[in-house]
């Protein structure tokens, strides 16, 4: 091949020159990140999150790019268009879902990984040794065996599918993989409360178990599941002629943060024969808090645990883990059985089975372990602690708050770091006598009050349901978060709820003329 055409081909620079325009180019790209981060944590703080104007919309609606265009301007577009109408989850104030914040070191191992462009499906390379790393980390730090197994997935609704897979290959045995369970009599079922997160549904649905062979518990009102229920129950499909396979703990509900009785659901599990999973997404991530860490006592006795290292460990989106107790049982689950094109060996390349791509359905993966290695070796598990520690410590502070205010009702108080209030019907906040407010009117009221809130771009709580009320939720996960975020939050529930209380559209205005930085 000529030289010339060589040098078309390519996506690299051409020459010495372009390599050195490339370099001062990404420079100033990496420049305006660490300029976007530092920002976050300076005064006066930009919006969290802002409606996304029809124009900035519509330039995401062109052709395709035929022609070579320009990096530096690709880039402004960037800065101008992507990066201000993001959800904000990097942002102090952010303080919706379940949402991690990212860190620098994170950003800088993913550039590093990007540069690598490791493909860690397989293969005798050294960023499998990485990831394995994180699986002794995870092992040391739940006090599961040696034999325990784990791979990273996008996050914990595919962990918790994996979960809910090898726990049907243990009930189903080598045959489930063959025929599936068209024929699988009797019926298995699976538990957990009415406060798990949906992906544990659709799990038993992807599954092909079927939605409705999980039975959903009811809850304490602490938001943990009614242990007394759960047996009526297990009990009540044996009569039935049905087959229990699984129980699936919560720790760390997304609602309220509650944390099951783990102790008790192992007892059962280990009682009635059936695999004990939990969903851990955020909560397993409390052991890394000494203070926390003992309210996840029996953790330890998992068959499976799902958890995410991008939620409070702030590892850049996206990084879940999947960690089972039995890991043969686990590459029984997934490992092919021919594998001529994925053939292994003793030396060379195809060394080192079995690989990741042995433990779950994806062949081609991304290398996650890398940022989540940098997180832990710079920062260090007890630092991380003290950050997930202090996030709670700014949810009791807010529900102090709230429980201050007479405006504001505490619909659930922070068993971790989540805080869930609304504003009170407006007779119970004046002191009139109770009068039959609708609670659909108030539903409106605190519907309204959230939208304003996020509008605001001051700070944005999301929502969620407590006993059917809805209910405004402010989680505390961002570590960047303050006591000032908190105050700025809630003085903003307050003005706008007040306005709300006399008339309702009178919010909106008070939302739209106010700006973050006079939040302060
Ligand atoms: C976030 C979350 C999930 C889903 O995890 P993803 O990482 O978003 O896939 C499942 N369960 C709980 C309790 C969660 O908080």
């Amino acid at each position: 091949m000529h030289d010339r055409q060589q040098r078309t081909a390519t996506l690299d620079p051409a020459g010495q020159s372009d390599w050195r325009e490339l370099r001062e180019q990404g420079h100033r790209m990496l420049d305006d990140m660490f300029d976007y981060l530092e920002g976050l944590g300076g005064k006066p703080q930009g919006p969290v999150w802002q409606p996304i104007p029809a124009s900035v919309r519509q330039q995401f609606r062109e052709a395709l790019p035929r022609q070579a265009g320009s990096l530096a301007q690709t880039h402004q577009t960037f800065m101008q268009s992507i990066l201000p109408y993001a959800a904000g989850n990097a942002h102090p104030g952010f303080m919706g879902w379940v949402q991690g914040g990212g860190t620098p070191v994170g950003m800088l191992a993913e550039m590093l990984a990007a540069g690598l462009n490791a493909n860690v499906g397989g293969r005798d390379q050294i960023p499998l040794d990485v990831e394995r790393q994180i699986t002794h980390w995870m092992r040391e730090l739940f006090g599961f065996p040696s034999e325990a197994s784990g791979i990273f997935v996008t996050g914990a609704s595919t962990a918790n599918l994996i979960g809910v897979l090898v726990a049907r290959r243990r009930m189903l045995g080598a045959e489930v993989r063959s025929h599936g369970v068209q024929n699988a009599l009797p019926r298995l079922t699976a538990y957990t409360s009415t406060a798990a997160h949906g992906c544990v549904k659709q799990a038993m649905d992807v599954a092909g178990l079927g939605e409705d062979m999980l039975r959903r518990i009811p809850i304490n009102p602490d938001g943990t599941i009614h242990l007394p229920s759960l047996n009526a129950h297990i009990a009540a499909d044996r009569a039935a002629g049905l087959q229990p396979f699984a129980v699936i703990g919560n720790a760390g509900t997304v609602d309220m943060g509650a944390i099951d009785d783990l102790t008790a659901l192992a007892d059962i599990a280990q009682r009635e024969q059936l695999f004990f999973h939990i969903d851990g997404a955020f909560g397993a991530m409390a052991m890394l808090a000494p203070d926390l860490a003992p309210r996840l006592a029996g953790i330890e006795r998992a068959d499976s645990i799902a958890f995410d290292f991008h939620k409070w460990t702030q590892v850049q989106y996206d990084a879940g883990f999947i960690l089972v107790r039995d890991g043969a049982l686990h590459l029984d689950t997934f490992a092919a059985q021919e594998k001529t094109y994925l053939e292994r060996a003793e030396r060379g390349m195809a060394a080192g089975s079995p690989w990741p791509c042995d433990y779950g359905p994806e062949l081609s993966r991304g290398f996650r372990a890398l940022k989540t290695w940098f997180t832990f070796k710079v920062y260090g598990a007890e630092k991380l602690g003290r950050m997930i520690s202090h996030t709670c410590a700014l949810a009791r502070y807010l529900q102090q708050r709230v429980e201050a205010e007479p405006a504001l009702e505490l619909l659930a108080p922070a068993s971790l770091n989540i805080v869930c209030f609304r504003l009170r019907p407006p007779a119970q906040a004046s002191g009139m006598p109770a009068q039959a407010t609708a609670d659909t009117d108030t539903d409106e009221i605190n519907r309204r009050l959230l939208v304003a809130i996020q509008e605001s771009g001051i700070a944005a709580p999301s929502s969620t349901r407590i006993n059917g009320h809805l209910t405004i939720r402010a989680a505390i996960f961002n570590h960047r978060s303050t006591q000032d975020n908190i105050d700025a939050m809630l003085d903003a529930a307050l003005r706008f709820g007040s306005a709300l209380s006399v008339a309702p559209s009178a919010a909106q205005s008070a939302a739209q003329s106010a700006s973050p930085s006079e939040s302060k």
